[in-house]
């Protein structure tokens, strides 16, 4: 096992890093930009190190800023935690050939699903179901509308490189077609450094359902069930549960199955995710793999009872999985919220200084968090600040511990979306599980 591991990461996966390595009697050190000095993770942490300016591509997206604090607190690992270098290839490689391991799979496995394009190949090649596409990247208007035409509108169009939601284009009709190819290759340009373009078709009002994967170094793999993330605006999830109310045991089998099937045949090695489309017969296609630990992580943990943060540093250092596919067991019900600093109508950020803060408890209650009385929210990052986790024996219990959670909940001095959480939780069709990706829509 590790001695000591630095996190590259900030916020709460980073202090939930850190605790799941003092229970297994690592070291940690954390990173920090100038703007996050009074940051929790700082102050967790046994050792800190700031590594520039406030502004990410100057300090968390830094890889030789980043590199440097390895050297010189001599740590043996990197976790990436979720965004910033969570995802970069070109990261896991520096960190390979500098002899420090990267806490996720190797940078070849990461270019491989990082690019949808190439991933989609390769579940294809095991016969993991895909939504019709146009197999490769397009290069011209021409092209684009003969595989549209092909396969029948609506299509969406998708930047290979894509992420976050952003980059993609739903396009319903020929004449929209030649207009939107090219608006998505300049902001995938943009956004990416990368202007490749597929076309997939759209599936009207599916679910998004991921399957959670463990791949250690021994060629063991298992699946710990699927998480529900059908609730999002402008695509970024911010409910999700496990179990799915869609889902029965055999479709889990079946998209287990085919999420095991793709892990194996890549050599998958780290915690991971499969996304799927599900459509309302139950048919399930392969969207993409997330290479890293999930913020929705917590709603499988609370029902497995499993670790995975624990997890994915003992797969790490080389240790098999603790567990086979037939000790995996389900118990319960968990959904999560996440909490943005954010206007709960506009979505436009909140930034700005906590006054006043009280944090829901009591059974069955969970809240992983960075925040503090009287921290001040930069304006640089990601407006989540909390994720509230519930787990309850039935769907109904955890809807109403949920309910219960957040309107205890007390934040001031920044403007959050708990009034929409709450509103979504005593929506009638979300309590009846009818939901699809569209849900939201309806809030606006
Ligand atoms: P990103 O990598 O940017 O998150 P994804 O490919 O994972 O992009 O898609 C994000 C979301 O967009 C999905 O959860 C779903 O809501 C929607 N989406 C993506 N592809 C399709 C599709 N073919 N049909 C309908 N909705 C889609």
């Amino acid at each position: 096992m590790f001695n000591k591991i630095l996190i590259a990461n900030r916020g709460e996966i980073a202090v939930r890093i850190i605790r799941a390595a003092r229970e297994l009697d690592i070291r940690t050190v954390a990173v920090y930009s100038e703007a996050d000095r009074n940051s929790m993770h700082v102050r967790l942490a046994d050792a800190a190190i700031c590594i520039g300016p406030a502004k990410s591509s100057d300090s968390y997206l830094n890889i030789s800023s980043i590199i440097s604090a390895v050297e010189v607190v001599d740590a043996e690992a990197v976790h990436p935690g979720y965004g910033f270098l969570a995802e970069s290839a070109e990261f896991a490689e520096i960190c390979e050939n500098c002899g420090v391991k990267f806490i996720g799979p190797s940078s070849r496995v990461m270019r491989l699903m990082g690019n949808k394009i190439t991933a989609k190949k390769e579940a294809e090649k095991v016969r993991v179901p895909v939504l019709a596409w146009s197999r490769t990247g397009l290069e011209d208007e021409k092209s684009a509308l003969e595989v549209a035409k092909k396969i029948g509108f609506p299509v969406i169009i998708k930047a290979a490189s894509g992420g976050g939601g952003r980059g993609m284009k739903l396009v319903h009709t020929q004449a929209s077609l030649g207009s939107a190819f090219h608006l998505a290759r300049r902001e995938a340009h943009t956004a990416f450094g990368d202007d490749q373009v597929f076309i997939e078709k759209y599936c009207e009002k599916p679910r998004h359902i991921e399957i959670q994967l463990l791949a250690d170094q021994h060629g063991n793999v298992v699946h710990l069930g699927e998480r529900e993330c059908s609730i999002q605006r402008r695509h970024q999830k911010i409910v999700e549960e496990a179990p799915s109310p869609a889902v029965n045991p055999r479709l889990r089998e079946r998209m287990g199955d085919a999420a095991v099937r793709l892990a194996k045949s890549i050599g998958y090695v780290n915690a991971g995710t499969v996304e799927f489309l599900v459509d309302r017969d139950g048919n399930f296609y392969f969207m993409e793999m997330n290479t890293r630990i999930q913020v929705e992580h917590p709603v499988t943990e609370m029902i497995t009872g499993m670790d995975l943060v624990k997890e994915q540093i003992r797969i790490a250092s080389g240790e098999p999985l603790s567990v086979r596919q037939r000790d995996v067991k389900f118990s319960g019900h968990s959904i999560e919220c996440r909490i943005n600093a954010e206007d709960p109508r506009t979505f436009v950020p909140s930034p700005g200084r906590i006054t006043f803060l009280y944090i829901p408890g009591g059974p069955g209650i969970r809240v992983d968090t960075a925040i503090y009385p009287g921290y001040t929210i930069p304006s640089h990052y990601d407006p989540l600040i909390a994720k509230l986790i519930v787990h309850a024996p039935t769907r109904l219990d955890a809807i109403k511990k949920m309910t219960r959670a957040l309107e205890e909940f007390r934040i001031e001095g920044v403007r959050t979306n708990i009034p929409l959480l709450l509103e979504i939780m005593k929506d009638h069709d979300f309590i009846a599980g009818n939901i699809d990706i569209d849900f939201l829509s309806k809030f606006s």
